[in-house]
């Protein structure tokens, strides 16, 4: 397994951080003071750990569930103790990133000022190929978040079965202080830098959209693929996913997510057994919910979980938090906030002035930025149950709080798995070359029409047409069907089915190890037995 290595800073050329956001040099300070600033920092730390130390956490914990039994499964003629060097060894060399690329590149400004961009693109895993994961634009954006929420893709592929590595990729920009040529040039130059170093490919790479990042930017990607690098290969468009239908994009990407949110949700809420834990009733119609966030996770989980009669009651954003108990429309503040870019002021609402995390709620989501929950507010959370949209909003002390205190947290790798499913939907249309349906829809109508014809002729034939013909009239529903699927309808039942089956994985999971409420563990769990799998049969470590 071959790693990146520092080397010299170039212009528009790579190198790797090993660690920290922060090239500033040491600072000389008295004793005292470092004294006084370690004990904060330890004290901050434990309340606001490396994003990636987090991660690593989450997966000690879950890997310490699934050693034993891994190493009893194992099928071979080792004695116990060298099973168990094996599964310990593998798991190992699951944990780290195994590739970190930073780049530095310079762009001119409208104004005619020349700029330095940052950015990063972590590959966390190759046990499956390509390495899959969203590239943000933020300011937050570093070394440690980028390698984070790229092992957060490994885990979150394994759970939903979707055959990709983990990768993530970051901008350290905010997108609001650049004009829409200076973004296009940003996101063109970004993916040459990554193409140089091998960071995007159809068979390597595939990044997504994640936070400030959408169909344009994922379009611009894919054509300056397209027609530099990958200009010699028929699959380059499927170097990139999320792009406009235009571009080979697939029905139900951009909500794809969202809805992904919805199903985790509904797969759990309806689940008596753990719902009588929570000591609340099944079933989501009625359940208020609140929502951090209302950005493209944000919204289309608020669509979709108003569609089935749950109320969204408050909404928190980056400028400000508003409120109706008696709910919001999605339509209607969706419309607001594009002609207002924001959502304050929203007229169904009144200002919220308290922390929204904190309010009053059957179901809060966090679809924000990772870290909400802390072990500061974790114990002033009302909300029964916690639905995370966003990547990492909970830190391991608040996990633990909320574990204490009997709250569902419904984990990012699971919940939040619908865009990364519906993109493997995409690069598999771009690889066949052919959208779904185009070679069934016709057929499968002709069908039904024939199958109709059918029935009715046999029951003419049987009964006779004294009384006139027998008309086999299709319900409804099967109206609705029997033209055949189109792309949309195979890309949400094939979405339905994947969150559903995964949260049975889960389930099934936390039973098999008592882990009670602990679905985050039983997440890791899961995905971890599959990972060691694939890097088990593949014979393992060159010795
Ligand atoms: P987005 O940029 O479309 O929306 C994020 C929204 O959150 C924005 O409206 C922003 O103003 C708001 N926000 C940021 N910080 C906030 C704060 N402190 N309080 C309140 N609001 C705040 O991003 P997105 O694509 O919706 O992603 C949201 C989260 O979901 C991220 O953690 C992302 O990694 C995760 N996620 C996204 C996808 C996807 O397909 N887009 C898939 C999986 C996970």
């Amino acid at each position: 397994m071959f790693r990146h290595l520092g080397g010299p800073l170039t212009r528009g050329g790579g190198r790797v951080l090993r660690s920290g956001c922060s090239a500033a040099g040491p600072a000389v300070l008295p004793v005292s003071v470092l004294l006084r600033l370690r004990s904060y920092s330890q004290a901050v730390d434990r309340d606001d750990p490396n994003f990636f130390t987090m991660v690593e956490g989450f997966f000690d914990r879950g890997a310490g569930i699934v050693e034993d039994k891994l190493a009893e499964d194992l099928k071979t003629r080792e004695s116990p103790d060298q099973k168990r060097k094996r599964v310990r060894g593998i798991l190992r060399l699951i944990k780290p990133c195994n590739h970190v690329l930073s780049v530095c590149f310079p762009i001119r400004r409208d104004s005619g000022e020349w700029e330095v961009i940052e950015g990063y693109r972590a590959q966390h895993s190759q046990h499956r190929t390509p390495c899959k994961g969203g590239i943000r634009y933020s300011m937050d954006v570093c070394v440690d978040e980028v390698k984070a929420l790229a092992s957060l893709m490994t885990y979150k592929c394994a759970v939903v079965d979707v055959p990709f590595g983990g990768a993530k990729a970051g901008v350290k920009i905010n997108p609001k202080n650049y004009t829409d040529t200076e973004l296009e040039k940003i996101t063109r130059r970004f993916t040459i830098e990554l193409a140089k170093k091998g960071f995007i490919g159809p068979g390597v790479d595939v990044p997504a959209p994640d936070m400030s990042t959408g169909e344009r930017e994922m379009s611009w990607i894919a054509d300056t693929f397209a027609n530099t690098l990958g200009h010699h290969d028929i699959n380059a468009h499927a170097c990139v996913t999320g792009k406009p239908i235009s571009q080979g994009g697939i029905h139900g990407r951009i909500s794809a997510t969202g809805r992904g949110v919805f199903h985790g949700i509904e797969n759990f809420i309806n689940e008596p057994s753990f719902m009588s834990q929570l000591g609340i009733r099944p079933g989501i119609k009625d359940k208020t919910f609140v929502l951090q966030g209302f950005g493209n996770v944000g919204l289309h989980t608020m669509r979709y979980l108003h569609r089935v009669g749950a109320k969204c009651v408050g909404i928190g954003e980056i400028d400000g938090s508003i409120w109706n108990p008696n709910g919001m429309d999605p339509k209607e503040l969706e419309d607001y906030k594009l002609a207002n870019g924001t959502i304050v002021g929203f007229p169904n609402s009144t200002p919220y002035t308290g922390n929204i995390l904190e309010a009053d709620c059957d179901i809060l989501v966090p679809a924000a930025g990772e870290k909400q929950l802390t072990k500061s507010n974790a114990h002033k959370i009302k909300a029964k149950i916690i639905a995370e949209g966003a990547n990492g909003p909970t830190t391991p002390e608040a996990d633990r709080i909320f574990l204490e205190r009997n709250i569902l947290v419904i984990p990012d790798m699971y919940l939040n798995a619908g865009g990364v499913t519906v993109s493997y939907f995409e690069w598999l249309k771009n690889l066949n070359h052919v959208s779904y349906g185009r070679l069934t829809f016709k057929y499968e109508r002709d069908s039904n029409h024939h199958l109709l014809m059918s029935v009715q002729e046999s029951l003419e034939k049987k009964f006779g047409k004294h009384g006139g013909s027998i008309p086999v009239v299709p319900t409804s529903e099967f109206q609705a069907r029997i033209a055949g699927a189109s792309e949309k309808d195979i890309v949400h039942s094939g979405l339905a089915f994947t969150m559903e089956r995964s949260a049975r994985q889960i389930m099934q999971t936390a039973k098999k190890y008592n882990l009670g409420l602990d679905l985050r563990t039983a997440a890791y769990a899961n995905a971890i037995e599959k990972v060691f799998k694939v890097y088990n049969a593949a014979g393992l470590i060159f010795t």
